[in-house]
């Protein structure tokens, strides 16, 4: 049975000013704390449980708009609204318009972050793909960086799944090379640097590279040149950034288990954990079910996508079939949360399923991407803009949320932009942002002390920001 554990309010107003330190939950610090996902922040009512204790108060609205928007992406999205494409290939591939900041003033650029979903074939700049193509020969839809960029956001925006598959079809085909994947690996990793990334993991598919004659270890020895390229460049130009390699398996092509054997064999020279990507929808965990134990038996880190196009089930599967540290987005997991508008005025309650309260209550953290989710339709049942997206709903009720950008070529986007509209969307402050990061940190597949030493380094990096700010 599932139990009632909370109320709280509806219709909070767009950017509606909060009263701070209403429904904070169980007298907790909760922006200062790794995998306290507590926003504490009632949005003007304190929030009680039914048996008494305070709760935490969840502040999105569900307005209950069900139009849909996009198609069912097995990962990955068209693009949000038009941003700038930098033609320079030593830019970062996009960049806003006007700088990203707080509502106090606060820039959001500056501030350390981590990164844990985002895909490499999903985040090559336009120069660069035209320049590789150019090498080896290829054409290209377009010839020029901005009207590529532009090309990327259009038949990612188009609605179409085949239409959409087509961009990847394209970044993956300048990635075949030893040159190719090094040149991409080393650009991503100085594009997460000028993002304020000091942590990032960045995921792929070795067997969607091979079509010029790599071998699978080729692949993923190339791509560790490159990262290891791009942080010396990162380290040279004064800052530091660690990166870490993700190995995926395509869902739909078989068992996977040469892919986890792969992963095994790179795990001490750059690979630090595995995950399954392509169509989730009937393609449960437990197809690869070899790999995963393969995987478990050796004790390797494991994240699924899981709760992006498809729902609890296949979450299930992440969890119980895959063992996953962490969901692969995990969005839908919102399924399992039953929220009554009916009854009091002023507050809603909230009911979690059994699936829901052992994802939260064992702090496995969700690799949620918001504009990413929003444009693939993963949260289309919840409504067609960023203020629907059930992040809010989660953190304010206490799951290890963490923010992504999933591919920030296709979705135009950076981990700047999607805190950006996160804040702007629920007026989220300088101390959530620190929980969102120290959440990402905690949930690193990195040793312990590592992760001790990113969550310092995020802090310090938090608290020379906003002493800058008051000193301004
Ligand atoms: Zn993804």
């Amino acid at each position: 049975m599932a139990a009632a554990i909370g109320r709280y309010v509806t219709q909070r107003p767009h950017n509606a000013t909060r009263r701070p330190g209403s429904g904070e939950p169980f007298g907790a610090d909760p922006g200062r704390r790794p995998g306290h996902g507590h926003g504490a922040h009632a949005g003007g009512t304190s929030i009680l449980q039914r048996d008494g204790a305070p709760q935490a108060a969840p502040s999105t609205t569900r307005n209950g708009n069900d139009r849909r928007r996009g198609a069912r992406y097995p990962c990955g999205a068209p693009p949000s609204p038009p941003v700038h494409a930098r033609a320079d290939s030593t830019e970062t591939s996009v960049t806003r318009q006007q700088p990203a900041v707080l509502r106090d003033g606060t820039p959001i650029a500056p501030l350390p972050k981590v990164s844990l979903h985002d895909h490499l074939d999903g985040g090559l700049r336009p120069q660069t793909i035209i320049e590789l193509a150019d090498e080896i020969g290829i054409d290209l839809p377009e010839g020029d960086a901005l009207a590529l960029a532009r090309w990327f956001a259009d038949q990612a925006d188009s609605g179409s799944l085949v239409e959409y598959l087509k961009t990847f079809d394209v970044t993956t085909a300048v990635m075949q090379t030893r040159q190719g994947l090094r040149r991409v690996a080393r650009d991503f990793v100085l594009d997460l640097a000028a993002d304020g990334v000091i942590y990032g993991e960045v995921r792929w598919a070795p067997e969607q590279h091979l079509a010029r004659g790599l071998s699978l270890d080729e692949t993923v020895d190339a791509v560790q040149e490159g990262i290891e390229q791009g942080i010396d460049a990162v380290r040279h130009s004064g800052h530091r950034i660690r990166v870490g390699q993700i190995v995926s398996a395509m869902r739909h092509a078989g068992d996977g288990r040469e892919i986890a054997e792969l992963a095994l064999r790179h795990r001490d020279r750059g690979v630090v954990g595995f995950d399954i990507a392509g169509p989730e929808h009937g393609f449960p965990p437990s197809l690869l079910q070899p790999s995963f134990d393969l995987l478990a038996s050796e004790h390797f880190p494991v994240t699924v996508h899981a709760g992006e196009a498809d729902g609890l089930e296949s979450i299930r599967g992440a969890l119980d079939d895959a063992r996953a540290l962490r969901l692969g987005h995990g969005v839908r997991l919102a399924e399992d949360i039953e929220v009554d508008d009916e009854g009091d005025d002023d507050a809603t309650f909230v009911t979690l399923g059994p699936l829901a309260r052992w994802v939260r209550d064992r702090r496995i953290p969700l690799e949620l991407s918001p504009s990413s989710n929003l444009q693939t339709g993963a949260i289309e049942q919840w409504g067609d803009e960023l203020f629907d997206h059930p992040f809010d709903l989660l953190y304010q009720l206490g799951f290890t949320v963490t923010v992504n950008t999933d591919n920030r070529l296709m979705s135009a986007t950076t981990i700047t932009r999607e805190l950006q509209l996160l804040s702007d969307a629920f007026d989220y402050d300088l101390d959530d942002l620190l929980t969102f990061q120290l959440n990402a940190a905690e949930a690193a597949f990195l040793p312990v002390e590592r992760r001790d030493e990113l969550a310092d380094l995020i802090e310090d990096g938090f608290d020379d920001v906003a002493d800058g700010v008051t000193a301004e």
